[in-house]
């Protein structure tokens, strides 16, 4: 029916406007009632929101936090270039926001990435190098973010959604009691400097933005290839705020003895590849992914999946594109014998090129397909390597 107004509830601040994640409410004033409101303006100044001291106190509170933080995930002092990409987007907020950007690298012997760091957007590091920080370890980590958190008051902190942002991501807010979006997709700043954190909600049907508005910092964790990486200006300079953080090494109950790196096909990132070609339920068996393999071979690609042929057992969870997989943003994407639900297609729809070889001309892949093959795999997949082969000489 038509919607109505509860009289003595709606105060006209619009709020809902705002939040409503279907942009489906607009806010109407009558010619007469605009007329009105410039009259009041012109004699009493624009409206001042009235607050009560609750009110007046907190927002006094969110006004301490200033600044962008990006957390600096490192390996054995090599950035995870998620990091990287979050600076490009960090650096637009903070432009908004009319703050600096700073780049949070904790570690040991990591005096290298703060150079990196500012050539990749940073204003500033805080830095913190210390052996007991050599390896990432939850509570050391999260231990020294909160302090930090506590001296410098940052408004906003992004980290990659990777296994370590996400596992320290979480733990910060929940000791600084904050909240966290995880898996942004997009991120944006509001009217009242609040972060606007979008991402993919009931099952990537809708896309929500998310709102932190009574708690400090606001904290989001990207994925790695959603934002896209910012330009390199080598010989940037940048402010280096050394900090200390007294942790002695036996008071760390976690201990890191070896590090093993998984051989069952996690070495490869699909996520950084430039061509992948990825396998569904379609190829009906484990042994089939063969003919993939031959053809990523020929293109210089690597082999991707859909969840089902993950479950199946046929692929590595490594290789699984999607939402509860990698997000992967390569020049080419060749979906075969995949239907292309939504949860596979919120992975792989930014790729420059999607090629869709599918029987079925109705399946949704062909609504993302720059390319649409519609045959059958078995012998679309072989002559296309035939031919990559024949052009190769
Ligand atoms: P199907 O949907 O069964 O499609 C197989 C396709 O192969 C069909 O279109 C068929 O026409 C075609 N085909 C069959 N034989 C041939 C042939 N000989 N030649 C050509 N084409 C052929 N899915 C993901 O992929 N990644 C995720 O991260 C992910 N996360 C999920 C999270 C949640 C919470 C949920 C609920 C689901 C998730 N899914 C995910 C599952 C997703 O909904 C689909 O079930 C899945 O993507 C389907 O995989 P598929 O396309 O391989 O299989």
């Amino acid at each position: 029916g038509e919607p109505s107004i509860v009289d003595g509830k709606c105060i006209g601040c619009a709020k809902c406007v705002k939040v409503c994640a279907a942009g489906a409410l607009e806010m109407f004033y009558t010619p007469e009632e605009l007329e009105l409101l410039k009259q009041w303006e012109a004699q009493h100044g624009a409206v001042e929101e009235e607050l009560d001291p609750a009110e007046k106190e907190l927002r006094a509170k969110l006004a301490q936090y200033r600044g962008v933080w990006v957390f600096i995930e490192q390996y054995q002092g090599e950035a995870a270039k998620v990091s990287w990409e979050l600076l490009g987007v960090g650096k637009e907020l903070a432009a908004t926001l009319g703050v600096k950007l700073s780049a949070l690298i904790i570690g040991h012997e990591v005096a290298h990435l703060c150079e990196e760091a500012f050539a990749y957007g940073a204003d500033q590091a805080v830095v913190l190098d210390e052996s007991v920080f050599k390896d990432y370890r939850t509570k050391p980590f999260t231990d020294a973010v909160c302090h930090l958190v506590e001296k410098h008051k940052p408004e906003v902190i992004l980290m990659g959604a990777t296994g370590q942002g996400r596992d320290l991501a979480g733990a910060v807010a929940t000791i600084v009691k904050t909240g966290l979006t995880a898996d942004c997709t997009g991120l944006g700043i509001d009217d009242k400097r609040n972060l606007m954190q979008t991402r993919p909600a009931f099952g990537g049907n809708i896309m929500a933005t998310i709102m932190c508005d009574r708690f400090r910092p606001q904290m989001a964790t990207v994925r790695p290839h959603v934002m896209a990486m910012p330009e390199r200006k080598d010989g940037s300079k940048g402010v280096v705020i050394l900090e200390q953080f007294y942790l002695r090494e036996q008071d760390i109950l976690a201990k890191v003895i070896e590090t093993i790196s998984d051989k069952g096909g996690a070495d490869i990132d699909i996520a950084g590849a430039e061509i992948i070609v990825s396998g569904g339920r379609g190829l009906m068996n484990k042994d089939n992914f063969a003919l993939l393999h031959e053809l990523a071979v020929e293109l210089g690609g690597v082999v991707g999946a859909s969840r089902s042929a993950v479950d199946a057992g046929w692929m590595p969870h490594s290789r699984q594109v999607g939402q509860t997989g990698k997000t992967v943003r390569p020049k080419i994407y060749i979906a075969c014998g995949i239907s292309g639900a939504i949860q596979h297609l919120v992975g792989m729809q930014d790729s420059d090129v999607v090629i869709a070889i599918n029987r079925d001309a109705e399946a949704p892949i062909f609504q993302v397909a720059t390319y649409g093959i519609v045959g059958d795999l078995f012998q679309v997949l072989p002559a296309l390597t035939r031919r990559v082969r024949e052009m190769k000489g």
